[in-house]
């Protein structure tokens, strides 16, 4: 057993690096100086009095006013944009009604924050009442006019712009924005960035989850948030999905974008538990911790005071490390970062095989083993999921499976149960005086290959495979330097820690549907960890792969 401990010490101070990103900030007190989640939370409480679908017009009307009334109040000119009737997809007819501010910069170009003020008309049969959008959009009118209020207290000094677009009619079809798109795009000339601020649950981290393409320059403006906490994985997922946001109309006429949003809990996504007693402060202030900061670098630089200002030529790579801390490179760097990867892999395995440290027949078993076993995860977490539907009665669907009771914890103990298969098959290998390198080498091959089949089809995620592989190279090149074997926990600690708050998110924002993406995703860190958990024991320093 004793020989475990340092492994478990190990594994638990990677859960520790994984938790760590996934913390919000305090929320400010009112008479804070800056965004203050205290004061933004009194406008949540007015506009989610009530419903406010565009079923019910009447119900808009105080919503529409209080937001009117906020904006002129800071001494803002406000604009209403009218449009003719719409009939959305249930059969519903309306017309339409933005709401718009500006506080103009010297440079004549702006950015604009978007949000929609219209709650979900939605409701469940056994429900009197539908959602009262306290989170859906509430978190956006009142992100908004929180930073409108920052602004206005300086509004003739801005170098660039900052403009304000509340939309109606999005929960039917976005049609408040669309509609902008349409009938309004010259308005909207001097626009160079969208932002659009959104919930799809009501707490935990406000995730920037969706940007425009070729997103280097928007990303060198977002670097500026003060807790960022976004993952270019999550961009190329969300471009793969049928899902859209008022963002989804600015993108379509070529606006580079940044799009927010809460993902925790989603079975309070668009029924009665979306009010005013479930909103988090700390969500809240998140919000505002990363977009008033961006807002306010955006209208302070004469760079970005001309057309196109936010052109590139590709996209970022990027991930949330420790609170504060935003990982980015070009895609450009990410590829090279790849193939330098490979190069090592070659040398490492060769002078693996020449030490006879790993043998080649023995490494193409365990690759097949450890891809037999990725698909097994996968096919665990898959057959858990629909059984889970079928005991449920909830219907089966792999991006929305809301409301399963405990599907958190089943997560994370089915992939704590799959942090043990490698870490134990490995350990028995060692003990019956096998090479572990074989198993490394084998892992290895298999996050390579993740790697390109990454850079394929969701090139935001390179960096989960291109990193850890790096990580567990140079940290068992270390350890064979300096013959102490401990040093590849630290790549082993460091993987697990990339990846828990991936795993997270992707839990979070697909829902226990997509359980068998999540014991898959798992996996691929896992087969890397469970070989340096062993390589890193006392015990196993004489046979470590590279030492001595
Ligand atoms: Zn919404």
């Amino acid at each position: 057993m004793k020989k475990h401990l340092g492994p478990l010490a190990v594994l638990a101070a990677g859960i520790l690096l994984g938790i760590i990103p996934l913390a919000t900030p305090a929320p400010k007190p009112a008479d804070a100086p800056g965004f203050s989640a205290a004061r933004a939370r009194e406008d949540i409480l007015r506009v989610a009095a009530a419903p406010h679908t565009v079923w019910d017009q009447a119900s808009l009307v105080p919503v529409r006013d209080h937001i009117r009334s906020r904006l002129a109040g800071m001494g803002l000119a406000v604009a209403t944009y009218r449009y003719p009737p719409v009939t959305d997809a249930f059969g519903h007819s309306y017309t339409l009604e933005n709401i718009a501010a500006a506080i103009p910069g010297k440079s004549g170009r702006s950015i604009l924050l978007v949000s929609h003020y219209d709650s979900s008309p939605k409701k469940r049969a056994a429900e009197q009442e539908g959602s009262r959008g306290a989170a859906d959009d509430g978190y956006g009118i009142a992100t908004m006019l929180e930073i409108a209020r920052v602004l206005a207290a300086g509004k003739d000094t801005l170098e660039n712009g900052v403009r304000f677009l509340f939309t109606d009619a999005e929960e039917t079809g976005l049609h408040g924005a669309a509609a902008e798109m349409t009938h309004n795009l010259a308005a909207y000339a001097d626009v160079d960035l969208a932002i659009n601020v959104e919930a799809r649950g009501v707490k935990g981290p406000a995730v920037m989850f969706e940007t425009g393409r070729n997103n280097l320059a928007t990303l060198r403006l977002y670097r500026n948030a003060r807790w960022p906490f976004a993952y270019s994985f999550a961009v190329d997922v969300y471009r793969n999905m049928p899902n859209g946001t008022d963002l989804t109309q600015f993108l379509k006429k070529g606006f580079a974008g940044l799009n927010f949003a809460v993902l925790d809990d989603l079975s309070y996504y668009h029924t009665t538990r979306d009010n005013p007693d479930n909103i988090s402060l700390r969500s809240l202030q998140h919000y505002g911790e990363q977009i008033l900061p961006v807002v306010l670098e955006y209208s302070r630089d004469p760079r970005y005071g001309r057309p196109g200002a936010f052109a590139a030529a590709e996209d970022m790579v990027y991930f949330t490390w420790l609170p504060g801390i935003l990982v980015s490179y070009p895609a450009t760097a990410a590829k090279i970062i790849s193939i330098l990867t490979t190069i090592l892999f070659v040398a490492w395995t060769a002078r693996a095989l020449v030490r006879k440290e790993a043998r080649i027949g023995s490494a193409l078993l365990w690759f097949l083993a450890w891809l037999g076993m990725a698909a097994l995860a996968l096919g665990i977490g898959l057959g858990t999921s629909v059984l889970l539907a079928k005991a449920t009665g909830i219907p089966w669907k792999v991006t929305y499976m809301p409301g399963v009771p405990f599907d958190r914890a089943i997560t994370w103990v089915l992939v704590f149960l799959e942090t043990l298969v490698p870490y134990l098959l490995a350990s028995r290998r060692a003990r019956k005086g096998g090479e572990i390198g074989s198993l490394l080498a084998a892992a290895m091959a298999l996050n390579l290959v993740m790697l390109a089949v990454f850079h394929r089809f969701l090139p935001g995620g390179s960096f989960m495979f291109a990193l850890p592989l790096l990580a567990a190279l140079a940290g068992s090149w270390l350890a064979s330097r300096t013959g102490r074997a401990w040093i590849v926990w630290i790549p082993a600690a460091l993987s697990i820690g990339l990846f828990l708050p991936i795993l997270h998110l992707v839990g979070l924002a697909l829902t226990i549907g997509a359980l068998g993406i999540v014991t898959l995703l798992a996996f691929f860190p896992l087969t890397l960890a469970g070989p340096l958990l062993v390589l890193g024991r006392p015990a196993g320093r004489e046979r470590p792969c590279g030492s001595g």
